[in-house]
């Protein structure tokens, strides 16, 4: 039997968001598991359509604003010590890697980091698969210690259909904790449509877009996709889109359905970020190009040239 606790973020709308629904679809996949999941505040509506296969407690944990990650770690940590989990899943996110990080410090145990694929035997203890090597290739770890302390990068899964309703119970540990740093102020993200980590479909543009105006081609092929826009760290760094966009090593990871780079040399540190996509597409004017050996589909030619004629294609198709 391997007992899992699990810990949930909320989108914008304070419901649980896409990434989690996500790691619950992972945890549902393992063998002979019990399922708890932690949430911060009250339980959201969406609680009640949780797919609960496994799911037998929604733990809502009293987290506030200013305590994030040290009552958070503190709250977390009290909670692993009264169920006694095999494995904690975080998401890949901010939240995640950091609480996830201090947790491990704290109990003493691994912590695997931005894995695509978490499995087990039924017995206890887990396997983890993750990029390594710039996303050039996939490694597999056992993790003996308890609790393995995993962050799951978004899209790795997809999230399950079935709901039902776990039973909620309110969990706080009493602990006072000693806050060595407060968060002091939240930006929200400017965004239209889909989050890049959701995203099903990523059109991602690169040095070779030469300037910023042609993320608006980008953005209205990612538009007519229903998808994001992505860009490498040229790109970001050149001040041609805002850095939230950044796909890579210190970017974010996506595993979309689709991958489109365009302008992308497929430098390892932009791979790790994208290597996971179901189907990677490049357009670049170079064919001995490196994103030619990452990528299914490929392109050689301007984008100036084939870009127009691509989004052509993807309306008519799409009408
Ligand atoms: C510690 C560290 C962390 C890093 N983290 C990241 C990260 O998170 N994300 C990231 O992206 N990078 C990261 N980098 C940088 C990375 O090494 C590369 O420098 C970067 O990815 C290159 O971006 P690019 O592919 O857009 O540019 P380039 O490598 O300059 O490639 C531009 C490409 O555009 C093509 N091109 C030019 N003109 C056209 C045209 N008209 N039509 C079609 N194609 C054209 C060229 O053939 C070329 O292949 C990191 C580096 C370090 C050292």
């Amino acid at each position: 039997m391997t007992s899992i606790l699990l810990v949930a973020e909320r989108d914008e709308q304070g419901e649980i968001n896409q990434s989690t629904l996500q790691a619950i679809a992972a945890a549902n996949g393992l063998l002979d598991a019990v399922v708890t999941v932690a949430i911060s505040g009250e339980a959201p509506a969406s609680a009640s359509a949780l797919a609960v296969e496994k799911i037998v407690t929604l733990a809502v944990v009293s987290i506030a604003d200013e305590g994030i990650y040290d009552q958070a770690t503190a709250e977390i940590s009290a909670l692993v010590e009264s169920t006694s989990p095999e494995v904690v899943i975080f998401s890949k996110s901010d939240f995640g890697s950091i609480v996830g990080a201090r947790l491990a410090f704290r109990s003493d145990s691994a912590f695997a980091a931005d894995c695509i694929e978490i499995s087990n035997d039924g017995g206890d203890g887990v396997s983890v698969t993750r990029p390594v090597y710039g996303g050039s290739a996939l490694a597999e770890f056992e993790i003996a210690s308890k609790p393995a302390i995993v962050t799951l990068r978004a899209g790795s899964y997809e999230a399950g259909n079935e709901t039902g309703s776990p039973s909620i119970e309110a969990f706080d540990s009493g602990a006072s904790v000693e806050q060595a740093a407060s968060v002091t102020g939240t930006v929200a993200e400017a965004r239209d449509g889909v989050r890049l980590e959701d995203a099903n479909f990523v059109v991602s543009g690169g040095r070779g877009l030469g300037g910023p105006e042609p993320f608006s081609v980008l953005t209205d092929l990612a538009n007519a996709l229903g998808g994001a826009v992505g860009a490498s760290r040229a790109a970001c760094d050149a001040g041609w889109i805002d850095h939230s966009h950044q796909v890579g090593l210190t970017g974010k990871s996506v595993s979309p359905d689709v991958y489109i780079a365009v302008g992308i040399s497929g430098a390892s540190q932009h791979m790790a970020g994208c290597s996971s996509s179901r189907a990677i597409v490049a357009i670049n004017k170079d064919a001995d190009s490196n994103i030619f050996k990452e990528a299914r589909f490929g392109i050689v030619g301007d984008w100036e040239k084939v870009l127009p004629s691509f989004l052509a294609t993807v309306r008519e198709l799409k009408a």
